[in-house]
């Protein structure tokens, strides 16, 4: 059949593309080595004065030099791509630590102390600097993440808003106009629909 011809002429072509592309990736990836390598002496030289160093997901070498505690975006210092971190201090071992972008409770690795993602989220944030008296004025409730859905996970960070549960930067959080809960999805029409936490006041029939 005809479409069977055009069938293997069209995987022969693309077949020969994909080994192309794979052998461009494989020399980018052993330039890539070699820069890991060369700057591995500097890079553990900042370890010792105190850094902690996370792996890049892009290329996999162990080269963004974390420095600050709380959310922190580094470039990688082999393939330059951007991440966030989240270094932290155990309260238990003050040990530091990097926290996984996770959900709920999490363990030290250096003690096993358990935390949860607003137990770190209070050390860093806005809200989690307010005393007693400025929370009864000012709302020092977590938002809800748009991205991961998880409840009391948004702080104000720096003038912008950190999801201590994913780990996502959002440019703006307002308040669920049915509840008043605190969101970083639209706000638009909440007053009708409501939010992550609220049906709105359609459901009110
Ligand atoms: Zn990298
Ligand atoms: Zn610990
Ligand atoms: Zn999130
Ligand atoms: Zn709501």
């Amino acid at each position: 059949m005809l479409a069977d011809q055009w069938g293997a002429i069209f995987s022969d072509e693309l077949t020969l593309r994909i080994s192309q592309i794979n052998a461009v990736m494989k020399q980018h990836r052993s330039h890539l080595d070699t820069v890991y390598a060369e700057i591995r002496p500097d890079l553990l030289a900042e370890e010792q004065k105190g850094a902690v160093l996370a792996r890049c997901w892009i290329c996999e070498h162990e080269a963004h030099v974390v420095v600050a505690k709380g959310p922190e975006e580094t470039a990688c210092k082999v393939c330059t791509s951007r991440e966030t971190f989240l270094r932290h201090t155990c309260e238990a071992c003050a040990e530091d630590f990097l926290a996984e972008p996770v959900a709920g409770s999490q363990q030290c690795p250096h003690c096993s102390a358990a935390m949860s993602h607003t137990d770190i989220a209070d050390a860093y944030t806005d809200e989690g600097a307010m005393s007693p008296h400025d929370a009864l004025i000012d709302d020092a409730s977590y938002g809800c993440c748009v991205e991961c859905s998880t409840l009391e996970s948004v702080g104000t960070v720096a003038d912008r808003f950190f999801c201590f549960s994913c780990h996502t930067w959002h440019e703006t959080m307002g308040h669920c106009e049915w509840c008043s809960s605190k969101t970083t999805g639209d706000v638009e029409d909440t007053y009708w629909n409501g939010c992550e936490q609220c049906e709105g006041r359609a459901a009110q029939g």
